[in-house]
């Protein structure tokens, strides 16, 4: 617990390190953020911006273990590992096998449903109040099956997100989904409407932040990398930069798929890897959708934006691999013909990746590092940072300040480790 006086640094300048810095300088704390690069520029940039309870179930389905494997040996699969000698990543993939079991995935539904419905709702305020220039819009999300059996078969999920956590989706036939979504090609087998998701435009929603926390006095440190921990007594008192030493009274770990990199310093291991996805982004086409769009079969998102179309998704372990691969884009192409009648609109705008932070059990981890009881992490909030950055910011805030957090972080402790 910290008195309102304190000073917090907060490591790393992504959704998660802005939403942690809006609730603690709410609370009165003295806020720094210290990014390796620009505000907002990693894998907060041009991810595609889905605010999502309807993604509450983790990707360790059973089943998925199969998939994964008969990937391996498909060079364009939505779904990838670079075959290649990585240890930790074969561990990590180990343990994701190992939950991929009913009971482990809805005991990991839970507190993920419990983070999705608490920031849609911070986020309906934040839209209304604070950071109103984010192409914010409540139109739902419409997951289109191409074949009828996928189709059929998806009404088990759904009885099971109905069942467990209230998300309901409407079953909207072929027919039906001509009419409802006319960007489609007709003949599709149906689709699954979840009216409760909303979307925006991440990059909007980062300046938008950025604004909000220049207003509230938080001071952002960019091009500056942290490299490790000043500490006295148990204690960190300072980060060592590049630049230098910056003090403070507590600190907050908020380095997305990075966060291993400072495992040693903050004596955990935590088993996050970079799950490295695409994106691209061009003008909106003549016939656009009205509401994102998700092809499950093909792993393809399409989020129309007021300013702009994107398309994206695709999983690669690859590791911390910076290469734009052509073939990846080329399979988001691939994948949006098969559903759209203009999938793509010239010229595109900005091809992108980003590496989101994957745990193997689909959590992100919200807790106190056992080496320095002053420093916390936020990370590996896999593929719903977006969608999970308020509650994450207020259960940092509440762990910081002393308040009782509105929801259990047990789930997120790094003791599960
Ligand atoms: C293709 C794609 C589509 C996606 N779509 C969605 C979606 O629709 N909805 C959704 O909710 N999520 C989505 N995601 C996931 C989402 O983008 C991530 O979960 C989220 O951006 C993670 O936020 P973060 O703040 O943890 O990480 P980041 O945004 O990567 O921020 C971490 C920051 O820490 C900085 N940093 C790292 N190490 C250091 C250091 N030592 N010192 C200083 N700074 C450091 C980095 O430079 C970086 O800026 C998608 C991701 C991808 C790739």
């Amino acid at each position: 617990m910290t008195d309102e006086k304190s000073q917090v640094l907060i490591i790393g300048g992504g959704v998660i390190g802005a939403a942690c810095a809006y609730y603690l300088a709410k609370s009165g704390r003295q806020v720094t953020i210290v990014e390796a690069g620009e505000f907002g520029k990693q894998c907060s940039h041009a991810n595609c911006g889905l605010v999502c309870p309807s993604h509450a179930l983790p990707l360790t389905e059973p089943g998925a273990v199969g998939k994964t494997i008969r990937s391996l040996f498909q060079q364009n699969a939505p779904f990838r590992i670079k075959p290649r000698w990585d240890p930790k990543l074969w561990v990590w993939f180990w343990k994701f096998a190992r939950r991929c079991k009913k009971h482990h995935m809805l005991a990991a539904a839970k507190p993920r449903a419990e983070l999705l419905f608490t920031s849609l709702s911070l986020y309906r305020l934040l839209m209304e109040t604070e950071l109103t220039d984010c192409e914010w819009e409540t139109r739902g999300s419409l997951y289109v099956y191409q074949n009828e059996e996928s189709f059929a078969k998806y009404a088990k999920t759904d009885q099971l997100l109905k069942e467990h956590f209230n998300l309901a989706a409407q079953r909207v036939d072929s027919a039906a989904l001509e009419d409802m979504e006319p960007s489609l090609r007709p003949g599709l087998a149906g689709a699954w409407y979840y009216e409760v998701d909303a979307h925006l435009r991440p990059d909007r929603l980062m300046q938008a932040w950025r604004c909000v926390l220049t207003e509230l006095g938080v001071t952002l440190v960019e091009n500056q990398q942290v490299e490790g921990f000043v500490r006295q007594q148990g204690r960190a008192v300072a980060v060592k930069t590049s630049a230098g030493d910056i003090a403070a009274d507590v600190f907050v770990v908020a380095t997305g798929a990075w966060t291993p990199w400072l495992n040693k310093q903050l004596g955990c291991k935590i088993p996050i890897q970079p799950g490295k996805g695409y994106s691209m982004t061009m003008p909106r086409p003549e016939k656009c959708p009205t509401r994102p769009l998700l092809f499950p079969e093909h792993k393809v998102a399409v989020t129309p934006m007021q300013s702009g179309y994107r398309l994206g998704s695709t999983m690669e372990f690859a590791g911390y691999d910076t290469r734009i691969d052509p073939r990846r884009l080329q399979a988001l192409r691939d994948g949006a013909e098969v559903y759209l009648q203009q999938p793509v609109c010239e010229p595109v705008q900005e091809e992108w990746y980003g590496w989101r932070p994957m745990t193997y059990d689909g959590l992100p981890v919200i807790d106190r590092t056992p080496a320095m009881e002053n420093v916390l992490v936020a990370a590996g909030h896999n593929m719903l940072g977006v969608s999970m950055a308020p509650a994450t910011g207020k259960i940092v805030t509440a762990m910081i300040t002393g308040a009782t957090p509105g929801i259990d972080p047990a789930p997120f402790s790094l003791r599960r480790f």
